[in-house]
């Protein structure tokens, strides 16, 4: 196509508590709830040309509370939601793995990222994170771009957490609305070097 070469910036979204309502290992279906800003969110992010790509640790599965066939059903119900709400996402990515797994794609961790990377010919440093929890910024700074952190779901939890953090996230946003805004602002400040 001619084009195969030229990176691409994505979003590496978080799902529970960023995108979707938080829900302490939700594994049906029927718990999935989309934020009433999400569908807007994504469209904006992809009509200033970011892959969308949700990037999700799920340890409930190594813990036993659900299995990944029951994630497989739950992410359907949020592709088909999000078809409803007229939005669509470019990828999904999730960790299975507990703590104690020691892998390399549980966040902060950024294996699923480097996959996406590669998958989406995504170049990282122009790239960014939106997320509710501290791990969710660290990737973002870890995989060489940029992590916002969200007020909804356990970011007001989260965010007297990363007070005891060296590292801070690019901005404390109240939810992915906002997150978005910044982004594409951000993102216009970059082209110009
Ligand atoms: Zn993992």
């Amino acid at each position: 196509m001619g084009r195969g070469n030229i990176k691409v910036p994505a979003v590496f979204l978080d799902r529970d508590g960023t995108v979707i309502f938080d829900k302490t290992y939700l594994s049906l279906p029927q718990q999935v709830k989309l934020y009433a800003f999400c569908a807007e969110s994504i469209n904006r992010l992809h009509a200033a040309g970011f892959k969308i790509i949700i990037v999700t640790n799920q340890s409930g599965v190594a813990r036993g509370m659900f299995t990944e066939k029951n994630l497989m059903v739950v992410n359907k119900k949020f592709v088909s939601l999000l078809k409803n709400a007229g939005a669509k996402i470019d990828g999904f990515y999730y960790c299975p793995h507990a703590e104690s797994d020691e892998c390399n794609c549980r966040k902060p961790k950024v294996g699923m990222v480097l996959q996406g990377a590669k998958d989406f010919n995504i170049d990282l440093k122009k790239s960014y994170t939106v997320g509710d929890s501290v791990r969710d910024y660290l990737l973002g700074v870890n995989m060489g771009g940029k992590g916002i952190l969200v007020l909804t779901g356990h970011g007001k939890k989260q965010q007297s957490k990363m007070i005891d953090e060296k590292i801070k996230p690019m901005a404390v946003c109240k939810t992915l609305k906002q997150a978005v805004s910044l982004i594409i602002k951000d993102a216009k400040k970059l082209k110009c070097y």
